[in-house]
């Protein structure tokens, strides 16, 4: 980590210990390292994908216009996504820092982190980015299975089930999601790639930027973070 992203969580305000901004391609693992760091760094682990599915949930106005974009298949719009964001910070377990899992997610989404982080007056963010190889993902991601009658999920290189490939619960046939065959898996990843490059970029530029070798186990991973937090 370089020196000032190395400073970055104990210089600053004092009502904001730091920002932390979590990137990293499916497969991963970024969600559980992410939960794993904000729990050790004592800040709210914020996933866009938590807000989103409780303001779609809870029928707020943001919410409604969030699964206007959902129902089509799109990406909800930066301003929407951007205003969550802004409410969530507005919460009292905020004020001293927060992990942010699934946002910014454009670069434009990052300028107006800027901003929003600057008028409370915080500096911009340490980010981590979890590299890892097309190679590891798609070993990863194209062991996942589901049982189609109670949509239980297994992973038969992490969490395998008892039998072969019948469900523990009731016995059907687990089956594979037409989303995590070897194809399916390198156009995502492809799209991701395409889509995070100039965030990387902007971040990189921002000096405040840590990559983690992702190919590793999660231990190996969460060891790294820690150490690197710490200091
Ligand atoms: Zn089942």
């Amino acid at each position: 980590m370089d020196q000032k992203a190395e400073s970055g969580m104990s210089r600053g305000n004092s009502n904001c210990t730091g920002t932390v901004v979590f990137l990293g391609p499916p497969g991963a693992g970024k969600g559980t390292q992410a939960r794993l760091l904000a729990r050790y760094l004592q800040i709210p682990h914020i996933s866009t994908g938590d807000i989103f599915r409780e303001n779609v949930g809870r029928g707020t106005p943001l919410g409604l216009l969030a699964k206007v974009f959902m129902d089509r298949g799109e990406l909800v719009s930066d301003d929407v996504v951007n205003e969550m964001v802004r409410q969530r910070f507005r919460d009292p377990d905020c004020g001293k820092g927060f992990l942010l899992d699934g946002y910014p997610r454009t670069r434009a989404q990052a300028e107006t982190l800027k901003e929003m982080l600057q008028h409370r007056g915080c500096e911009s963010p340490v980010v981590v980015n979890l590299g890892v190889s097309y190679t590891e993902v798609v070993k990863r991601l194209s062991g996942r299975r589901i049982c189609p009658i109670c949509q239980r999920t297994y992973n038969l290189v992490s969490q395998p089930p008892r039998n072969d490939s019948a469900c523990d619960d009731d016995g059907a046939s687990l089956e594979q999601r037409p989303d995590d065959r070897e194809e399916a898996i390198r156009e995502r990843l492809a799209s991701y790639d395409a889509q995070t490059a100039p965030l990387i970029e902007y971040y990189k530029k921002e000096g405040r930027f840590y990559e983690v070798n992702a190919d590793r186990s999660p231990e190996q991973i969460t060891d790294e973070l820690m150490r690197v937090f710490d200091r």
